[in-house]
């Protein structure tokens, strides 16, 4: 193994050559406490920065081994500590200078969702820790400046890292607490279950966000107050008693005025299937974990998605059992949509009127007498959302500020009054009665077909090298095929998209063959992240990006989304 000393040595000697010299330093080196490796070294000090990983053993980390026992207490200590490694590396951001990205410091920026993530990541068995960085290798024009690159090796980085990365160097109740909110929130999740809940939120909660750009808690927001009759207890193992508003499986309705918060209600749950960082405000608000935000998304490509179940006898003819379009309407989307998160093992669906697609949604009386129903291709969900919960077991919360109509089907019905939620489920009901409902509501069908079996796309089979891009939170590009997912709204992080990319690219390479269902490759996708980490996706001996784990329900939302398949 080399030693610290040799790689000073060895910037010492390259200092002022061509930049290419920096190659050279790739590789392990033996550190106090850890060990620094330079995985890839950037071609030009105004390319993408190089690649740097730290490693450190189980007995030299120190953290107790329990922590890492189970899974969300694991994710959240990984979480805590690249949280604080990246809060260090800040200040020396930009420190050592020179051209272009000379002395960029940078790793993962964590939002408020806890995530799973390649740049910080504990071995399960092992205990052994490996946090992932970027550092841009200072230059003057083009020419090394190793001298900047050493006070970045020899000074900030192990300062960064005995700070942060050493069980000692933390307060144990700081940690403590962190792996106890993580326990609390399992235990959360599993009292959904026993409860025959989708959704938990507790009274206290902040669910508005400070603005539009920015997720951290709205200040002076009021807090969340459940009505009486929803109320649920829960005696969480640390933190013990806590109340808050149970929403039943079936079909909830949220209504209320406009600005009267039923869309931060629903954006809080649709954020609930991610465990939330302390001080958050949405720390105790949790959502069936399998729950998917349903909306319309005109112009998306659909491949191959039997919408029948709401779409038929089309104009021009066209096969709904298989539907196939590169230019979707507001209601065929919404209809791919729904049918595909059934197919991605969703339990739980979250409509928001605001975007959905009205036809989709209902067909009023008056329209139904003058637009014959043999005329209308679409059956609105409201005819189909008592069957998806009874047939299918798929609950729905649905907000609804200017139709009444789901009254009729609803289970409960809350309605927010200045950021108040109230029960108005039988006075609404009640009202109900007098307005006898037109749609038919009995309206039973049979599950959709699932048995797509996905070819790769030749092309990027035959590339030597298959490109992958990432556009921030909106979108992902492979071989040049822009796959949007703007509209995928419970994706929270930029490195979920990044993994995505990986998996759509490993997907085709090296599981797809026409024989698999598209359920099959995605629980072979799921096997690998979970056996072997995110880290086997990438075919480098490195990873080139940061990646953060996506659910299942967004890795399927990926792949339906990908216009490159080849067409039957
Ligand atoms: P709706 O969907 O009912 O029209 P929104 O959920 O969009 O209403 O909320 C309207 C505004 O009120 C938003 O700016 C939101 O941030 C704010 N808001 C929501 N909930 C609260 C709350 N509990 N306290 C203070 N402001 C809130
Ligand atoms: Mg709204």
């Amino acid at each position: 193994m080399k030693q610290a000393n040799d790689l000073k040595a060895l910037l010492v000697s390259i200092d002022r050559k061509g930049y290419p010299a920096y190659k050279e330093t790739r590789g392990i080196y033996q550190f106090e406490g850890y060990q620094l490796s330079i995985d890839h070294v950037q071609g030009d000090p105004f390319a993408s920065p190089s690649n740097v990983s730290i490693y450190i053993k189980e007995k030299d980390g120190g953290f107790p081994e329990e922590y890492r026992k189970k899974k969300e207490t694991k994710i959240a200590l990984e979480d805590y500590i690249l949280r604080k490694f990246a809060f260090l590396l800040e200040k020396y951001h930009f420190k050592a200078k020179g051209s272009g990205k000379s002395g960029l410091i940078s790793t993962s920026k964590c939002g408020q969702e806890i995530l799973e993530r390649t740049a910080c990541h504990i071995k399960k068995d092992t205990g052994d820790m490996i946090v992932r960085l970027e550092i841009g290798f200072p230059a003057n024009g083009r020419t090394v400046n190793s001298r900047e690159l050493i006070k970045i090796f020899f000074d900030f980085l192990p300062d960064c890292v005995e700070k942060s990365l050493f069980y000692k160097s933390h307060k144990e109740d700081e940690v403590r607490e962190i792996i106890e909110l993580a326990e609390d929130q399992q235990y959360m999740r599993e009292q959904l279950k026993e409860l025959g809940l989708c959704a938990f939120v507790a009274d206290g909660s902040i669910l508005p966000r400070e603005s539009g750009v920015s997720s951290k808690p709205m200040r002076g927001a009021v807090p969340f107050a459940s009505p009486q009759s929803m109320r649920v207890v829960l005696n969480l193992p640390h933190r013990g008693k806590i109340t808050g508003m149970g929403m039943k499986k079936g079909i909830v309705l949220i209504i209320g005025g406009g600005y009267h918060g039923k869309s931060t209600l629903l954006r809080a749950l649709e954020l609930g299937v991610y465990n939330h960082r302390k001080g958050d405000g949405r720390e105790y608000v949790v959502t069936d974990e399998t729950a998917v935000k349903l909306r319309a998304e005109d112009s998306r490509s659909i491949a191959g998605v039997d919408i029948s179940m709401f779409i038929n006898h089309l104009p021009n003819k066209k096969n709904t059992l298989s539907f196939y379009t590169k230019d979707a309407s507001g209601s065929t989307s919404q209809a791919a949509n729904t049918v595909e998160a059934m197919e991605a093992g969703s339990a739980l669906f979250l409509i928001d009127e605001d975007t959905s697609a009205t036809n989709f949604m209902i067909r009023d009386e008056l329209m139904q007498r003058v637009v014959k129903n043999n005329k209308e291709p679409i059956t609105p969900f409201i005819s189909r959302v008592g069957t998806l919960y009874e047939k299918f077991g798929i609950s729905s919360i649905i907000v609804a500020g200017s139709s009444g109509a789901y009254f009729h089907v609803a289970d409960q019905i809350i309605q927010l009054d200045c950021y108040e939620p109230f029960d108005v489920t039988e006075a609404a009901k009640k009202e109900a009665k007098q307005f006898p409902i037109v749609a038919d509501l009995d309206n039973h069908c049979e599950k959709p077909e699932f048995h797509r079996c996905p070819k790769p796309n030749m092309a990027l089979k035959k590339a030597d090298r298959v490109k992958v891009k990432v556009m921030g939170r909106n979108s992902i590009q492979i071989d040049k095929e822009n796959v949007e997912l703007r509209y995928v709204e419970q994706l929270v992080d930029g490195e979920q998209l990044a993994a995505l990319a990986y998996l759509l690219k490993y997907a085709q390479l090296k599981i797809m063959d026409g024989k698999k269902t598209l359920s099959q490759v995605v629980n072979e996708l799921e096997m690998i992240m979970e056996k072997k980490g995110m880290e086997a996706l990438s075919d480098a001996s490195y990873l080139p990006m940061a990646l953060a784990r996506p659910r299942i329900q967004e890795v399927f939302a990926c792949l339906n989304r990908y216009r490159g398949w080849p067409m039957e």
